[in-house]
């Protein structure tokens, strides 16, 4: 693959849906790359990252795209903020705390009651699929703001070209790439290289 379409293609190898969404963004390094650029790609990030399939959406694509989008830089904007105390970030992050308050209370959760597989009757809130995930993706980040061990393991992806947030889900919390597949084995291709001259 030539260096560009690295770059701009989906990934899924963030481990959880906030992470898969954040590397919706390539090449920070270089300045952002968007790989949610069409509806081929939403459909292939809900399916894949979200476990969603389109028609199970009412929204259009491009609409949840835009929508995905938008969340993608509200929660990037408040990890940037902090976790790695960016002070430029703090009126994105401040504008995204309000972005995502006003997505889950325009939502305005419906409950309703229903028997399980247990025959007892509990409360379930309803949600479409799309909004369940995006409140996962919402509680994720909070569960990380509020645990000071959650929040060592937020990093910078150290491969210049890309830079991306990940979380580093190693036993001993070293690791230093967001994935060893691709920006691990580059760095790794490019020593050998030089070590070859
Ligand atoms: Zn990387």
């Amino acid at each position: 693959m030539a260096r560009d379409d690295v770059a701009a293609a989906l990934r899924f190898d963030g481990g959880s849906p906030l992470f898969n969404l954040l590397a919706t963004k390539g090449a920070r390094g270089r300045g952002p790359v968007e790989r949610l650029v069409d509806d081929d790609c939403t459909r292939a990030f809900l399916n894949r990252a979200f476990g969603i399939v389109a028609g199970e959406l009412a929204d259009d694509l491009e609409s949840v795209r835009s929508q995905l989008i938008a969340i993608r830089e509200s929660v990037e904007a408040i990890i940037s903020y902090q976790i790695f105390m960016v002070e430029a970030d703090r009126d994105r992050a401040f504008a995204g705390v309000r972005m995502l308050n006003e997505f889950m209370g325009s939502r305005g959760s419906q409950r309703r009651l229903i028997v399980d597989s247990n025959q007892r009757i509990i409360v379930e809130v309803v949600s479409s699929p799309l909004e369940a995930k995006i409140s996962e993706v919402i509680s994720e980040v909070s569960d990380i703001l509020s645990d000071s061990e959650k929040r060592s393991r937020v990093k910078v992806c150290a491969s210049e070209g890309c830079k991306a947030p990940f979380m580093d889900r190693s036993p001993t919390n070293n690791r230093v790439w967001c994935s060893m597949a691709i920006c691990g084995n580059r760095a790794k291709a490019k020593r050998y290289y030089h070590s070859l001259r």
